[in-house]
């Protein structure tokens, strides 16, 4: 096994590798900004480089930087996390130019999905349903767009090729507004990511957002763990997320998982990966693949006993899989709330210090965080200061425990959005099960279509 990795993240995540890490008996290095000095992960690492200030471009996105805090610790491998520099082509090729190994896919893989109008096309080959739309960019001349979005039947979705988190994209619902739209989200692709290529899909009126996790080893094999429900979305972006997700058949579920293995194997993936995908009427249509770890992967390690972070450093070692398909069981359900440094219902982050912080416990209940009584949530990253995981044998449990450790767990001093989360879980249709990515706006009075 290695003996030293890298952490090439913050927060909680860096954390949750760090305890991998630990697990398997590496030696970790923690890279940290000027802004989090004194973070607790950056304390319990082995070793730690400041790579730079605040600002992430300064620091977390500072790629030479990162490169030589392992040159000089002599690190074997740099696990990226999620979010900075974790879907990055060229950070990827770097890594493994200087000698290091990337916990994550062959640069080449992230080239691929991370356009995604090559992503969508390799998925396509590879025999994973996809959203209808463009095949392709969308081409130059109004009048060849004007027919692309007759085809496929409004409203139709712009979406920037290079896009990401949420942002670069653009509904629209008559053709009269259609090449303007089309103009405007080109112009924000060039300057947010540097790339106008767009592609066109039918937007879909009422889809959940469910996705499949993978784990493909570098010896050609590969599995999937189930899948995740994210449907409870604001801006595109995820609040809560469960696995599996309610309503899905075991017979959906093994054909579309198959699927996505079966794609891993033909683009030759390395590492643990997520297919997205929205599904509606039965229908799964991908619409992008994440070559990283995500966010939500504790709900799919609780009802599957997978450890996601250290077979991901398994596989960049060189190991095999450990398990085959059949030996995967799905077991009871899991349910995620991310708890943001942020006010629950403006969504207006709310940094700075928490004066009290009492977490939950009990049976079933998880709580992966960085924060602690007297942390000072900075103002230059994510607001999310850690994920509350509730566990049982049945939905319905889960939401209790769920609820109870919510009243539980008391954080003062910043605002969070643990009373969305108290809402959330009281809330009928969500009770229910199977709510569409638009509930949640529409339930806060929202509307961003
Ligand atoms: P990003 O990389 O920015 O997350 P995605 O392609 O994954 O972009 O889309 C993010 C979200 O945007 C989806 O979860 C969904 O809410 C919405 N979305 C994307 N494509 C469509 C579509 N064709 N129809 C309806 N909603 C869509």
């Amino acid at each position: 096994m290695f003996d030293k990795i890298l952490i090439a993240n913050r927060g909680e995540i860096a954390l949750r590798i760090q305890r991998a890490c630990r697990e398997l008996g590496i030696r970790t290095v923690a890279v940290h900004s000027e802004a989090d000095r004194e973070a607790k992960y950056v304390k319990l690492a082995d070793e730690s480089v400041c790579i730079g200030p605040a600002p992430s471009n300064q620091s977390y996105l500072n790629i030479p930087a990162v490169i030589s805090a392992a040159e000089v610790t002599d690190a074997e491998a740099i696990h990226p996390g999620y979010g900075f520099l974790s879907e990055n082509a060229d950070f990827a090729e770097r890594v493994e130019q200087s000698g290091f190994v990337f916990i994550g896919p062959r640069a080449e893989t992230i080239r691929l999905m991370g356009d995604k109008v090559s992503a969508k096309d390799a998925m396509r080959k590879a025999g994973v349903p996809c959203v209808p739309g463009s095949e392709g960019a969308l081409p130059d001349d109004p009048q060849q767009i004007i027919k692309i979005a007759k085809q496929i039947g409004y409203p139709v979705i712009i979406k920037a090729a290079g896009g990401g988190g949420g942002r670069g994209m653009r509904v629209v619902h008559t053709e009269a507004a259609l090449i303007a739209s089309v103009n405007m989200t080109k112009a924000e692709a060039q300057a947010a990511f540097g790339n106008p290529m767009v592609y066109m899909e039918k937007f879909l009126e009422h889809p959940r957002h469910i996705e499949i996790q993978v784990l493909s080893d570098q010896h050609g094999n590969a599995v999937y763990l189930g899948e995740r429900d994210c449907s409870m979305q604001r801006r595109h972006q995820k609040v809560l997320e469960e696995a599996p997700a309610p309503g899905i058949s075991t017979k959906l579920r093994d054909k579309i998982g198959q699927r996505c293995a079966d794609a891993c194997k033909r683009i030759g993936y390395r590492g643990a990966g997520t297919f997205e995908f929205l599904y509606e009427n039965n229908e799964f249509y991908f619409i992008e693949m994440n070559t990283r770890v995500q966010v939500e992967h504790p709900v799919t390690e609780m009802i599957t006993g997978i450890d996601i972070v250290q077979e991901q450093i398994r596989i960049a070692y060189g190991e095999k899989l450990r398990f085959k398909q059949k030996d995967i069981e799905l077991n009871g359900h899991a349910i995620e709330c991310r708890i943001n440094a942020e006010d629950p219902y403006t969504f207006v982050p709310s940094p700075g210090r928490i004066s009290t912080f009492h977490m939950p416990g009990g049976p079933g209940i998880r709580v992966d965080t960085h924060a602690y009584q007297n942390y000072l949530v900075p103002p230059h990253y994510d607001s999310m200061i850690g994920k509350l995981i509730a566990y049982g044998d049945t939905r319905e449990q889960a939401i209790a425990k769920m609820n109870i450790a919510l009243s539980e767990m008391i954080i003062e001093g910043i605002k969070t959005n643990v009373a969305l989360h108290k809402d959330l879980m009281n809330d009928a249709a969500f009770q229910h099960g199977g709510t569409s990515i638009h509930y949640l706006e529409n339930k806060l009075g929202i509307n961003n279509k």
